[in-house]
């Protein structure tokens, strides 16, 4: 038996940063939108699930693992022509953020510190200090499963906060194209918001970042705090010491451990404040 009792298959643990999950039917790494294609159109010929992910950094999957096929986007194409960057879905954030401000190009500083890949985030709409990926995306180029390749621009998609239009449904997103403003304070700026986040963040634990959304009126880290459950333990999931909002893996939580500690949070919150706690994370079930 190979990790955690299971027979020698790669586990999706190793695809999420929680280090959680367990196996799945396939886990396919797509290198080219051929391939995407072609892996989709198999799985609806056989009627198996699908799923695609990027770096697995806003995602909860199940102890038992997922019961069908995972599509681990790996499109990395990346090209720009002066302010207009265009990019494959499977393209590191981060990296795209440093990148770009290195370049001396602004607008995407805000990503520097974000583990996923550039179609996570247009799918949950990233953000931090006050910007968000839907404020600088130019257009998204998405796979139908019935109506094959689209480009959308932007001004046609309804962004909300960690919300797109992308969270239903089955569109795949293939690349995203931004456009940013020349600025020579661009390099500075992502080494302020680098250097900040490092202060606030369990960044050298296994983690899936916020794990709630933020209520209009306070942020969900400070309720938490103010109902004293920093540090709150449910097995070896916890809620991290340095930033209330993260639920960290201690080293072999499971995903039942750290559904339970959510739902005691949200329990707690609302007795206390009466505000109701909204999953920012999202889980996968079996
Ligand atoms: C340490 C840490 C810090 C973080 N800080 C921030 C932050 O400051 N701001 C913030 O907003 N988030 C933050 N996050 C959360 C996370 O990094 C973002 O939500 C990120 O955009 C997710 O990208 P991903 O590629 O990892 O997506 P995944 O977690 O792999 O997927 C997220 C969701 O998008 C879907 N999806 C992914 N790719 C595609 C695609 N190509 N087409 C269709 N659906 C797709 C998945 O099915 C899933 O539902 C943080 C996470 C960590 C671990």
């Amino acid at each position: 038996l190979g990790a955690r009792g299971y027979p020698h298959k790669k586990l999706l643990a190793d695809y999420s940063t929680f280090g959680i999950g367990g196996p799945a039917q396939q886990i396919l790494e797509i290198r080219s939108v051929a391939e995407m294609e072609a892996a989709i159109q198999h799985c609806r010929s056989t009627g198996q699930r699908w799923i695609v992910i990027g770096k697995g950094s806003n995602i909860l999957f199940n102890d038992r693992g997922f019961d069908g096929v995972v599509l681990v986007n790996r499109l990395e194409s990346f090209s720009h022509r002066r302010s207009l960057f265009e990019v494959g879905a499977g393209y590191g954030f981060a990296r795209l953020g440093v990148q770009t401000a290195r370049l001396g190009w602004s607008g995407l500083e805000f990503a520097g510190g974000i583990p996923g890949t550039v179609g996570g985030a247009v799918v949950m709409n990233a953000g931090a200090d006050g910007a968000e990926t839907a404020d600088v995306l130019e257009s998204v180029q998405v796979l139908c499963p019935t109506e094959g390749i689209q480009t959308l621009a932007r001004r046609e998609l309804a962004f909300g906060y960690r919300s797109s239009p992308f969270q239903e449904g089955e569109q795949v997103v293939l690349a995203a194209a931004f456009r940013l403003h020349p600025s020579a304070a661009a390099q500075a700026r992502l080494l302020e918001l680098l250097a900040k986040r490092k202060a606030k963040q369990p960044l050298r634990e296994q983690s899936a970042g916020c794990v709630f959304r933020n209520p209009s009126q306070i942020s969900a880290g400070a309720l938490i705090e103010q109902c004293g459950l920093k540090g709150h333990c449910v097995g070896q999931a916890q809620v991290s010491t340095i930033h209330a909002n993260f639920i960290v893996n201690r080293g072999e939580a499971t995903c039942q451990q750290v559904l339970a500690l959510i739902d005691h949070l949200k329990e707690v919150v609302k007795h206390q404040t009466g505000i109701e706690l909204e999953n920012e994370v999202r889980y996968v079930p079996f």
